[in-house]
């Protein structure tokens, strides 16, 4: 098998490429940067079967033309997750919704072999809030299109998180919509993974530059947390090899064509995070934030996950494992 990834060198894209070349597959990844690709290639040392190819302009169809050419599958994992964006609409929202338009276009007008796209969507475009029922439980069918709606009404003073779940929730719509109006030749599958941790294994040159599923976790050893807070409402978390795996399931699964599927293992919260550091990592105690050890906890656990399970047969790595692991992968940043 051949895949194309698009942003190659994030987070989660370096996983499912590590993962791809581990079971044989050739991988081709698009880049922005080639530091960032270097690094890949010294990590993977995969040889012919990894190539890397700069698309610097995700919304312009033009720049995936030749890199869908000659692979079966396609994994859409660029698009921005950040949340200080200076305008809502041209750091996120335009970049999720024009990536996967001129993605799946590219795909349409030139991947002539490629049998089905994965999107890595996220919960964020299911968790519209139903404050009238705190136990709520969210699956597959849900929708999060109240967020576009608040980035429209508030513009640029829109929280960048709202912006941020427009953005995913309006890039997954716009894909869902491309197949239906187009009937394009290929399948479509999606991700939609609540908060991803485990270990960076992709180019980070400092802190600073963390992903920002990861640097929630470097919050805890960097002195930034002096107290822990009560757990939020969907504080959930997925492993990131596990959000590998489910990618690749859901290309190479037949029944995956045409469904969404939520990655959750399970809660987590301050106190949770703090006390798996504490454990496995005890060499850290001393960075821990100080206050807030004695909080009570909830641990409503509000996606469903059983469809993942079920169909896709992922076996959730624990928050212990999870978090333990990303510590490991960060050691040199912590001071
Ligand atoms: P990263 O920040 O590491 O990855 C973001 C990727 O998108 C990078 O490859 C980045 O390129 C690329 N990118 C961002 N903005 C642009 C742009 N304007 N033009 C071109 N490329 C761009 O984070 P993750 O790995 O976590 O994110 C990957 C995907 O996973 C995203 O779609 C995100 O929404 C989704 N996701 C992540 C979750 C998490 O908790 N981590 C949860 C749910 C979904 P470069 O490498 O050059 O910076």
């Amino acid at each position: 098998h051949k895949a194309l990834i698009t942003g190659v060198t994030s987070y989660i894209g370096a996983h499912i490429a590590q993962q791809l070349l581990q079971q044989g597959w050739y991988v081709r990844g698009t880049v922005r940067s080639q530091t960032k690709a270097q690094w890949l290639h010294d990590t993977f040392k995969a040889g012919s079967r990894f190539e890397t190819v700069e698309v610097k302009d995700i919304q312009r169809k033009e720049s995936f033309a030749d890199s869908v050419k000659g692979v079966d599958y396609v994994f859409h994992v660029a698009s921005p997750f950040f949340m200080n964006p200076k305008d809502p609409y041209e750091d996120l929202v335009h970049p999720a919704i024009n990536g996967t338009n001129s993605l799946l276009s590219a795909v349409d007008e030139h991947g002539t072999s490629v049998r089905r796209v994965v999107i890595t969507s996220s919960f964020a475009a299911m968790m519209q809030p139903h404050p009238e029922n705190p136990d709520y439980v969210y699956t597959e069918s849900d929708w999060n299109d109240a967020a576009f709606e608040q980035v429209k009404q508030l513009g640029k003073d829109v929280p960048g998180i709202i912006a941020y779940l427009a953005s995913k929730n309006e890039a997954e719509r716009a894909a869902w919509r491309f197949m239906d109006e187009k009937k394009p030749n290929f399948e479509l599958s999606v991700i939609n993974p609540v908060y991803v941790f485990g270990p960076a294994i992709h180019h980070v040159a400092k802190a600073e530059e963390l992903n920002t599923s990861v640097a929630m976790i470097y919050v805890y050893l960097s002195g930034a947390k002096e107290r822990l807070a009560p757990r939020g409402i969907l504080s959930n978390f997925v492993d990131v090899r596990d959000v590998a795996e489910a990618h690749i399931k859901a290309a190479t699964l037949p029944g995956a064509a045409g469904q969404r599927y939520i990655l959750s293992a399970g809660v987590f919260s301050d106190l949770l995070i703090a006390s798996a550091i504490k454990k496995t990592c005890p060499k850290y105690a001393d960075k821990l934030p100080k206050e807030g050890w004695d909080l009570k906890e909830t641990t409503r656990h509000e996606p469903d996950n059983t469809k993942s399970r079920n169909e896709l047969g992922i076996t959730y790595i624990p928050l212990e494992k999870s978090v333990a692991d990303t510590v490991e992968s960060i050691a040199q940043f912590i001071q």
